[in-house]
């Protein structure tokens, strides 16, 4: 299966910055056809933009989050329809940061999910667990509850994508072993099939500090399908350095 590599890029660029980013990527990427799919998630401001920057390139371009419902009052919310109308192709939800500052359950993650795969979206849906949960031997727990929870109905292996990030993992540079990632992978295939009937086929991102350094050993063991990327996908360097490494 072609990896894939995406990039959240968070709450991070700004209207210049972002352009030399999507425009050096789609440099990089146009030169060298076939490495991975990539995709980069901008801040919903800097979508549009990023859509022209990487427009006659392969690169796709994705949502942070979206709302819940169709439209309406929601201030400050966006739309699946919104993203996917500019041009999305796929939409994160259930990012840690997100159930952490803004209170997202696996409930409402799955509710997203369902309007994000009605609008036509790719959901790439987020799951993983805190150190504390990890100490206490709980992360199969969690994540298992997660995966139940927060997976839409009626979702494909290529509708749906999970990104496995243990929490402990996001920018802090520290990672788990490469035995641990793999053994966490199998679960989650596992326990997606169990669920949700979405185990072969589905594609399972690893996220947490993946940078040029490690991404080919951790793309390399089996079940990785790819990896979510957030402060090495803030420069062409890194993030380039990361797709050149997919085996
Ligand atoms: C993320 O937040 O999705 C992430 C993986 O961050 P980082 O690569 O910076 O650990």
């Amino acid at each position: 299966m072609t990896k894939l590599i995406a990039g959240n890029w968070k709450m991070n660029g700004l209207v210049a910055s972002s352009q030399v980013l999507a425009h050096g990527l789609a440099d990089k990427v146009k030169a060298n056809p076939g490495r991975a799919d990539v995709a980069i998630c901008p801040p919903g401001p800097l979508i549009r933009d990023a859509l022209s920057a990487v427009s006659g390139s392969p690169i796709s371009v994705g949502g942070q989050d979206c709302h819940a419902n169709e439209s309406g009052a929601h201030t400050g919310d966006t739309s699946a329809a919104l993203l996917a109308d500019m041009g999305c192709s796929s939409v994160i939800l259930g990012h840690s940061e997100r159930r952490a500052d803004h209170g997202e359950t696996s409930a409402l993650v799955k509710n997203k999910a369902q309007a994000a795969l009605n609008a036509g979206l790719v959901v790439i849906v987020c799951v993983g667990e805190s150190e504390a949960e990890r100490d206490a031997g709980q992360a199969e727990t969690v994540i298992g509850q997660q995966i139940d929870g927060s997976l839409p109905a009626g979702g494909t292996p290529q509708t749906v994508v999970i990104a496995y990030e243990p929490v402990w993992a996001i920018g802090t540079g520290r990672t788990p072993s490469l035995q641990e990632i793999r053994a966490i992978h199998v679960f989650i295939r596992n326990r997606a099939q169990e669920s949700h009937g979405l185990g072969d086929g589905l594609r399972i991102l690893y996220g947490g500090s993946v940078k040029p350094g490690n991404a080919s050993e951790i793309l390399a063991i089996q079940g990785v399908d790819g990896a979510l990327v957030g402060g090495a996908s803030l420069t062409v360097e890194d993030f380039w350095g990361i797709i050149e490494n997919c085996p």
